[in-house]
């Protein structure tokens, strides 16, 4: 599922002005035009970076309000909000931006120059998270439809043509053991960032519920919570700053009681995984692990902090497939 991610995650300027845009036809796929960083391939904080520098680039060269973009979308299946839904923005041209948000896929004419299945995953995240906030309707275009330009490249224009077709699914089937039979799929997140007090054990509330085929996570509640024996392959990722640089940071896929009392570590196996924060107070991980859940055995995920002061939850998300133990 694609992250949504707020401005300040990517650490954006604020805004000189913004113009409300009360709905558009739909969306209009960009490239950057120059060169992309090849790191921004596997380090997301260099997508981070790269999206500052654009910024930076329309506020301080081209002297607009804001980066020209609405969103932004890289091979991480994550969308960095720029202007955002119902703002307008600036980079399809004079005349042409109140028809269309912009999203600028984060691929250019040297470096990274070919859109991945993941950028193309995170571009209908960032157009699903349009048309639901923005009121964007279904168009997909280039910003070449409509005004003289190159822009999106290559490789971006001849799939948008043939109409954005979404890749397969990140995560293959599993081969299901011990019979053939398909796993129930359960997928939540958090719909905003959490600030977390200081010095806590904490498990985070499911605020987005992305998908649960079998009614197997009670809304809004911290437990994946099967009632019969399955296997579970659960997938995490967690993502927390302001912390104090080096300091230790706990994550661990756990199982509780239907009460909320511990059980014991199920991944990594009896113990936590240990992280230090880097040197701008970061930490993400992501953890892969197979276990087996009962209605007795409730996974979660669990995260010890030390700080003296607030931290904040950036972004959380689990996914499990879930198999039926005979
Ligand atoms: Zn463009
Ligand atoms: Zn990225």
């Amino acid at each position: 599922m694609t992250v949504i991610e707020s401005r300040a995650s990517w650490g954006a300027r604020p805004p000189r002005a913004t113009s409300r845009l009360a709905s558009a036809r739909g969306v209009k796929a960009h490239y950057t035009g120059g060169r992309v960083d090849p790191a921004t391939l596997t380090d997301h904080g260099a997508c981070r970076a790269a999206v500052r520098g654009i910024q930076n680039g329309h506020m301080n060269g081209n002297g607009w309000s804001d980066i020209g973009y609405s969103m932004v979308v890289c091979g991480h299946d994550r969308a960095m909000i720029g202007r955002g839904p119902h703002v307008l923005p600036a980079a399809n041209g004079a005349g042409l931006n109140s028809g269309h948000y912009a999203i600028l896929v984060l691929v250019g004419s040297s470096g990274v120059t070919r859109i991945t299945d993941s950028m193309k995953r995170a571009f209908h995240g960032a157009r699903d998270y349009l048309r639901e906030r923005g009121d964007a309707g279904a168009e997909i275009k280039g910003h070449r439809d409509g005004y003289a330009t190159d822009c999106p490249g290559p490789s971006v224009y001849p799939w948008i043509r043939a109409g954005a077709p979404k890749p397969g699914p990140t995560v293959p089937p599993t081969t299901p053991e011990p019979e053939e039979e398909m796993p129930e799929i359960v997928s939540v997140g958090l719909s905003e960032e959490v600030v977390v007090p200081p010095s806590v054990d904490f498990q985070p509330w499911w605020s987005a519920e992305r998908k649960d085929t079998a009614g197997w996570h009670p809304a809004g509640g911290q437990s994946i919570a099967p009632n019969v024996a399955v296997w579970a392959d659960l997938t995490a990722f967690v993502a927390l700053r302001g912390l104090t640089a080096g300091e230790l940071v706990e994550v661990a896929l756990t199982r509780h009681t239907a009460d909320g009392r511990l059980v014991d570590y199920a991944w990594p196996v009896n113990r936590p995984a240990r992280l230090h924060a880097s040197a701008d107070g970061r930490v993400e991980i992501n953890l892969n692990g197979r276990f087996a859940l009962s209605a007795a055995n409730r996974a979660r995920v669990s995260v010890r902090h030390s700080s003296k002061g607030e931290v904040v939850l950036e972004t959380a998300s689990a996914l499990s497939g879930l198999l039926h133990r005979s």
